[in-house]
């Protein structure tokens, strides 16, 4: 029997995301964001949950190819572009839209023969400071762009910094507005924190909105907001079982280091999961986990294969705990208590982001399938 550690990608999940978010953006398209092989779900894997979406925005060619191999002919967008000149030929070949950040992505496109002319977002660097033109060389650059016969279309784009906290995107919002002012073309601002947070604002919506860990059931901005404040919904459960269990006394230390330490008697269970299979090694004691459903706390350092568990509360709740019950490191359990991925992430200092793009491939996933085909 192979390892019980394995993941599930839940496609109603990630349905009733991408609908929640198609409210919250009101009239504006949606870019689901598939980079970083889906946020690591795994693109093959989130397409059925999210082909209602209006185009798939992602970084990396090869993913791009991925896209169109499953049958996508809407946009693609590669949101930072080309990364040398004959990338363009796969644009060309496989019809992806492309973001221009700097001169030297026009130049390659001026030197570039298609019959095909491209769709471009053109990006303002509005605050960010990290890709783009600064809002002084933004209209030079779409003079450059509006005359190549290479260009059939320019879109502009920009990136808020501070979408999910108390900075807000006022301030980038106006740079962007009043550098584009009088430009022809769509835009595309916001990702999912400012859909959530700031999609009242028509400007902020845009044309186009970019939705990433929304989409994959994560909020944008916890702890201030929880997953079920969005309403939205895990698409990843990460699952496995008790391998183990033992009795300690008071004074008994739990793993390496002996990070934890018994105070009285007490029941643990040991779980078939651990930093090799993704799971955050700095996680301490009192992350929450579930056991048949059942909420309580790793206790003791999280090793390369297994992590330990308190078994109090769920021997408290009368349930029988054994040898193969069920360990929910996040997502939902049996019973349909969910724990959100953010506050695993929380506890181990980082957020939801990285945990999910850090499932570890030694791990089995499997598709729990939608309510049949979508259009
Ligand atoms: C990743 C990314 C997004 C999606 O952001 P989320 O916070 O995951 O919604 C949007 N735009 C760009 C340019 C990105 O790189």
């Amino acid at each position: 029997m192979p390892r019980p550690i394995h993941a599930t990608i839940h496609t109603l999940s990630l349905q009733h995301n991408l609908a929640r978010l198609r409210t919250a953006g009101a009239d504006a398209r949606l870019w689901a964001v598939v980079k970083a092989n889906a946020y690591g779900h795994g693109i093959e894997r989130v397409f059925e949950g999210l082909r209602a979406a209006d185009g798939f925005a992602l970084l990396d060619l090869d993913e791009a190819a991925r896209v169109r191999q499953l049958g996508w002919r809407g946009p693609i967008l590669l949101l930072e572009g080309v990364f040398e000149p004959r990338d363009l030929e796969l644009c060309s070949r496989l019809g992806l839209w492309h973001t221009i950040h700097c001169e030297a992505q026009i130049d390659w496109l001026a030197a570039h023969k298609t019959q095909m002319p491209h769709r471009v977002f053109l990006k303002m660097n509005s605050g960010m400071n990290r890709l783009g033109f600064t809002p002084q060389r933004f209209r030079s650059a779409w003079a450059r762009l509006n005359a190549l016969p290479q260009v059939e279309e320019i879109s502009f784009m920009t990136h808020f910094s501070d979408a999910d906290g108390p900075r807000g995107i006022a301030h980038q919002i106006a740079t962007f507005a009043t550098a584009t002012q009088d430009l022809p073309g769509e835009c595309t601002l916001g990702n999912s924190a400012a859909t959530l947070r700031h999609s009242q604002n028509v400007l902020a919506r845009g044309d186009w909105l970019r939705e990433g860990i929304a989409l994959y059931g994560s909020s944008p901005d916890h702890p201030e907001h929880c997953l079920q404040d969005w309403d939205l919904r895990p698409a990843m459960t990460l699952g496995t079982r008790l391998i183990g269990m033992q009795q300690l006394q008071a004074g008994d230390t739990v793993g390496y280091g002996s990070c934890f330490t018994a105070n009285g008697p007490m029941q643990i269970g040991v779980a078939a999961c651990g930093y090799a299979d993704g799971y955050p090694r700095h996680a301490p004691t009192g992350t929450p986990v579930l056991v048949n459903g059942i909420r309580t706390r790793l206790v003791g350092r999280v090793s390369m294969d297994m992590l330990t568990v308190d078994l109090t509360p769920v021997l408290a709740a009368g349930g029988p705990v054994d040898l193969g019950s069920e360990v929910t490191l996040w997502g939902r359990a049996t019973n349909g208590t969910v724990l959100p991925i953010d506050e695993v992430a929380q506890a181990a200092g980082t957020v939801g982001y990285e945990l999910m793009c850090a499932l570890a491939p030694r791990v089995p996933v499997a598709v729990e399938p939608g309510d049949g085909p979508l259009c």
